[in-house]
């Protein structure tokens, strides 16, 4: 079973977001876990401070090696990886969030300040992973998108799993474009072809959408999916090309 635990200053924001809907209702009936470990509790003073101040000077505080190494310490492992977010980490994908969901969960180690002491990554065999190129003012929210990526493709967490096969980035494209009802929104039309009950046409302009959305908003994944061609999962990779 997929179990999380967050090492941070922040425990009470947890679960937090990852309460509501299938998430909270899977996390209710121990479909996965989770727990959070207080930064705070390790503290070696009466002031249960857990930084200090920049060798070398500058601005703002820095989270110990030494503390957090014996938060981390507190956590039983069970083979799971400990990912401290960072903005100076290999930043996320969804195979990657697809292979943590597939494992025994992760450890996620949420900075605060002006980030941790470096002799902590290399000590704990800890790996830095970012969601995205801009800057948060703490792991915490970063922790649970994380998070909630997995969590959402475990199947008995999200019940039918058929959705999840045409999402964005499955097959190395963006998803194409959706509508529902009213057939007629504020003289907008649904495209004629969907309403064809014709599901080969249907698929076909599905396909044509994804890539042009695609090859607009992302040269780096076209780039990606015309070398390789479409990726429906890591195991027929090689044979789809
Ligand atoms: N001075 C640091 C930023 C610190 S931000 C730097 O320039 O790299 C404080 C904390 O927020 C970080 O330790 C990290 O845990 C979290 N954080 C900020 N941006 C993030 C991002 N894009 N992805 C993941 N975590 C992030």
């Amino acid at each position: 079973m997929f179990h999380a635990t967050v090492i941070t200053l922040f425990p009470e924001l947890f679960p937090g977001p990852l309460r509501a809907s299938v998430l909270g209702r899977g996390l209710s009936e121990g479909l996965w876990s989770l727990d959070t470990v207080n930064i705070r509790d390790f503290s070696d003073n009466k002031y249960g401070s857990v930084d200090d101040t920049p060798a070398g000077g500058g601005a703002g505080m820095v989270m110990r090696a030494d503390i957090l190494a014996a938060a981390i310490d507190a956590v039983p492992r069970n083979d799971r990886p400990i990912l401290c977010l960072s903005p100076r980490g290999r930043s996320l994908d969804q195979a990657r969030i697809k292979a943590l969901s597939e494992g025994p969960g992760l450890i996620a180690l949420c900075g605060r300040f002006e980030g941790i002491d470096e002799r902590l990554f290399a000590a704990r065999n800890v790996e830095e992973v970012s969601i995205g190129d801009f800057v948060l003012a703490g792991g915490e929210i970063a922790a649970m998108a994380m998070i909630e990526a997995c969590v959402r493709l475990i199947p008995a967490v999200l019940g039918s799993a058929s959705s999840l096969g045409e999402e964005s980035f499955e097959g190395g494209l963006l998803e194409y474009p959706q509508y529902t009802r009213p057939r007629e929104f504020e003289g907008r039309a649904i495209p004629d072809v969907l309403l064809s009950g014709d599901h080969q046409k249907i698929t076909e302009w599905r396909q044509r959408q994804a890539e042009a959305i695609t090859r607009a908003r992302r040269p780096d994944l076209w780039a990606g999916y015309q070398k390789s061609g479409p990726i429906r999962s890591d195991k027929n990779k090689d044979e789809t090309s």
